[in-house]
């Protein structure tokens, strides 16, 4: 029997309504046998989450001002879901340690934590499962870095010896034993190390959406859910804007090539995105698996008569960029030409500074620069050795009247990326969609 490590968001656990369908989730399957939960999410989107009201509370405390205005929301919000969920659990006397703990200046980290904290221990009073305190079994350096080995280690010793247990999400310790937590959304990483310490089939994420769109919802209404996405696929699509999970999220279970399940805890019956290692492109040739992009590059063109035969042309022009401290997105070249595409966001005002240098060392016959483009990546294990992908890309622009600026293949062709003006991104974005997926 396989192990399943099911990670639950905090809309999944906003309420006991919402709680109810999180039990039903876990029971309708045994192998779910490690719960990872985050704190009470939204309830609806004026309501504030618990984290932040926890963030607040430690800052109301730092002021030297009483806490008990925050804290009794927050307390009041736990007690309610105790109730509603028909529980014996005497809570009580952890909001009370929790309050002095706060009063008495405890860390942020501290502070922002126990919303897991608690939460971890109603679910496991709930579903009848161990409660494993994540301070124990997740762990940081001195420097304030996870402790991949360290943790490996200890976690997985510990979860052998509990058949069944939540461990709560977003936190581990330090060396000195004081609790710290990962950035905010880090409950997914914690997933990802329970899941890996568990050596288990797959890690399930539950949220409340039915997986990873096609493309951004804002743009192209009703896209559709991703099937299956691979990890390499991902990255493509992270990198250029798409909204997934956090790199350090996938990390550890990418490294023990456990896929992740993204699921809608409304939505059980869908089987939402699978992330995995390798998937055959056969099952997918010829289809996209995403598109994303970003807005605001500029391209500098550098053109000179004869730059293929001169030695160390790029490097000149390249360390122009590393002397001003500037990173580029990509480099398509031609005989003569050398592009550097780069976002606005590195250039900072000193477009003039660069181009007068690359002047000064490259001795170009002319250097241009083109601002406000957008790139747009259309990403796909099924584009990689199958013919026409690229023309279909172009001829869906061309029919959509859209100027393609710049046009560049990754050597591993699972993507191609395109460069238009901004005003044309939209455009750009939903004229692919409609030409792969419908
Ligand atoms: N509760 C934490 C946050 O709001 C962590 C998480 O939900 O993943 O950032």
């Amino acid at each position: 029997m396989g192990i399943k490590v099911a990670k639950f968001g905090g809309t999944s656990l906003a309420d006991a309504g919402q709680i109810c369908k999180v039990k039903a989730i876990i029971e309708a399957d045994p192998e779910r046998r490690y719960v990872v939960p985050s704190a009470p999410g939204k309830r609806t989107s004026d309501d504030k989450k618990i984290t932040d009201l926890l963030y607040l509370c430690h800052a109301t405390a730092k002021q030297q001002v009483s806490i008990d205005e925050v804290f009794d929301i927050i307390a009041d919000r736990y007690l309610q879901i105790v109730t509603d969920l028909e529980l014996q659990f005497d809570l009580k006397p952890h909001l009370q340690k929790i309050y002095n703990d706060i009063a008495a200046g405890a860390s942020a980290d501290y502070t922002a934590s126990r919303g897991e904290y608690l939460n971890g221990l109603i679910m496991a009073d709930l579903l009848g499962y161990d409660f494993i305190d994540a301070a124990e079994v997740i762990f940081f350096d001195e420097n304030g870095r996870f402790d991949a080995m360290r943790t490996q280690t200890v976690i997985s010793k510990r979860l052998a010896e509990h058949e069944r247990a939540v461990i709560p999400g977003f936190y581990g310790s330090l060396p000195g034993g004081e609790v710290k937590t990962f950035s905010r959304g880090g409950s997914d990483i914690s997933g990802a190390i329970v899941a890996r310490g568990a050596a288990a089939s797959i890690y399930e994420n539950w949220t409340d959406v039915s997986g990873l769109l096609i493309a951004d919802p804002r743009i192209v209404k009703d896209a559709l859910t991703m099937e299956v996405v691979t990890y390499g696929e991902l990255r493509e699509l992270a990198y250029m804007g798409a909204t997934v999970l956090h790199d350090e999220a996938i990390f550890p279970v990418r490294q023990a090539g456990i896929p992740v399940n993204i699921r809608n805890t409304n939505r059980p019956e869908d089987a939402g995105t699978m992330i995995v290692k390798d998937a055959s492109p056969i099952t997918h040739r010829g289809m996209i698996t995403g598109i994303a992009g970003k807005k605001d590059f500029t391209v500098i063109v550098v053109e000179k008569a004869l730059m293929n035969q001169e030695l160390g042309f790029a490097r000149r022009l390249l360390s122009v960029l590393e002397v001003n401290g500037v990173s580029f997105e990509h480099m398509p070249s031609g005989i003569d030409t050398i592009s550097v595409v780069i976002a606005d966001s590195q250039l900072n005002g000193k477009v003039d500074k660069i181009v007068s240098e690359i002047q000064t060392e490259c001795q170009p016959d002319s250097v241009n620069v083109y601002r406000g483009m957008a790139l747009i990546a259309t990403v796909g294990r099924g584009m990689a050795y199958t013919p026409g992908i690229a023309a279909k890309v172009l001829g869906a622009l061309g029919q959509a009247n859209v100027n393609i600026r710049m046009i560049d293949q990754g050597s591993s062709e699972i993507n191609i990326i395109v460069g238009v003006s901004n005003e044309d991104f939209e455009r750009t974005v939903t004229a692919i969609y409609q030409t792969f997926v419908k």
